[in-house]
């Protein structure tokens, strides 16, 4: 039954494609600005030091086990993911209209969140349409099409100032039917690493409650972003704020360094009005989602999360962590541009350090990036993205002075 014409062979995901290709380099300064993974200064894999001693914590815990989590999750997990990312006064929270369930990681939660809007939010609105930005996270496409949701798009990154195209943003949103569904990256947007300043928030706040739409915010970067984690989760507040009902994905994968680990939450957040009893019901239905799809969540990194988030001088440690990693790649937006301006390489480049979180649309054309690759051994995604994780003290002028000599 798997004939060509049934299952033709699917192209290569282009990141696995680049990763492959740059493994099989072996010229000595070659350079990984594809990695979708933090790395420290001598381009290693960091395992965050708070996390190295709650798994510490862990392994000497003699009343361990590995039974199966409940369905939802470890409840001091959800319950502690929650308080993160709406904030530990938040009405919300004390009303009873949060439903949270532990996921695999983002993914899971954005999947999670797909497949609950597509079973229940179109019995209502039968054609409604989740519109994400343009461009955004590959795997979005991806997900909302496998639970045959519509799908569109709206603009937000302008090529010419590489910043947030706002007006063509509002537009889009002005003229998408009432009701729709809108996936918002929380902070950090990948992959532009371009956000809406808190003025633009409101203005998309109030556009989206006057037609009606649903936000849904993808959070993969708390924390990871600025450094600050109530900072990061301003626009998600301030949409519970303003009594919208919205869904969240969160994701522990970058700001606690668990990729692989698979550690997520996912959050509906009721109504103001009656939330609690509408929760009560969706809470419900997500629990035979979740069975369906994973029966139970994966508890080991969970755990190591859970331990931080709880522990007062863990999370600390953890705040002071995240600051470790977001100011490393501070310190080499300013370093990448401090040298590009030094060369006097022709545009602006201030974009740069305006950009925030992992990745920067340096807005390297096409041609220019094959011949980094070509010429300097310099990897990244042909859309010209660079992950900041990958640039270090070691490599920052090497990588600078070979965009020089392409945009030259
Ligand atoms: N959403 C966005 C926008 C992301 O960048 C990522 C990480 N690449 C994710 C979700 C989820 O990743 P994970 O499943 O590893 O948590």
């Amino acid at each position: 039954p798997f004939n060509e014409d049934v299952v033709p062979q699917a192209a290569e995901d282009p990141l696995f494609g680049l990763m492959a290709a740059y493994k099989a380099d072996s010229f000595d300064r070659k350079v990984d600005l594809g990695i979708g993974a933090y790395r420290d200064n001598n381009a290693k894999p960091w395992v965050l030091p708070v996390v190295k001693k709650a798994d510490n914590i862990l392994r000497d815990d003699p009343d361990l086990n590995h039974e199966y989590l409940p369905i939802a999750g470890l409840p001091e997990f959800t319950k502690a993911s929650q308080k993160l990312i709406l904030g530990a006064d938040s009405p919300a929270i004390a009303e009873n209209r949060v439903i949270s369930l532990q996921t695999i990681s983002g993914t899971g939660a954005v999947h999670l969140g797909g497949l609950f809007l597509s079973k229940f939010y179109s019995k209502t609105n039968p054609n409604a349409t989740i519109y994400f930005s343009n461009p955004t996270w590959a795997n979005h496409n991806q997900i909302f099409t496998n639970v045959h949701l519509p799908i569109d798009t709206y603009p937000y990154f302008d090529a010419k100032t590489r910043g947030l195209n706002f007006d063509g943003m509002i537009s889009a949103l002005e003229g998408a039917p009432e009701k729709s569904i809108v996936l918002l990256h929380a902070c950090a947007h990948n992959p532009t690493g371009v956000d809406p300043t808190q003025d633009q928030w409101k203005k998309i706040a109030e556009v989206m409650r006057k037609k009606s739409q649903f936000p849904f915010f993808d959070c993969a970067y708390q924390g990871f972003a600025s450094g600050d984690l109530n900072k990061d989760a301003w626009a998600v507040r301030y949409f519970v704020e303003q009594g919208f009902e919205l869904l969240i994905a969160q994701s522990y994968a970058k700001n606690f360094g668990l990729y692989g680990e698979r550690a997520g939450c996912f959050h509906y957040v009721g109504p103001a009005r009656n939330g609690s009893e509408t929760a009560k019901r969706v809470a419900s239905q997500l629990a035979i989602l979740q069975r369906s799809e994973i029966s139970n969540p994966p508890a080991y990194g969970a755990r190591i999360a859970s331990l931080c988030l709880n522990d007062v001088s863990l999370f600390a440690e953890w705040e002071a962590n995240l600051r470790t990693m977001s100011g490393r790649i501070i310190d080499m937006r300013k370093a990448l541009r401090g040298k590009l301006e030094e060369l006097k390489t022709p545009g602006t480049w201030n974009h740069i350090t305006e950009q925030i979180g992992m990745f920067s649309f340096t807005g390297l054309s096409e041609a220019q990036v094959a011949k980094l690759r070509s010429d300097a051994h310099i990897y990244m995604t042909k859309n010209g993205r660079v992950s900041m994780a990958g640039l270090n003290t070691n490599n920052v002028n090497y990588v600078a002075e070979a965009i020089n000599k392409v945009v030259k």
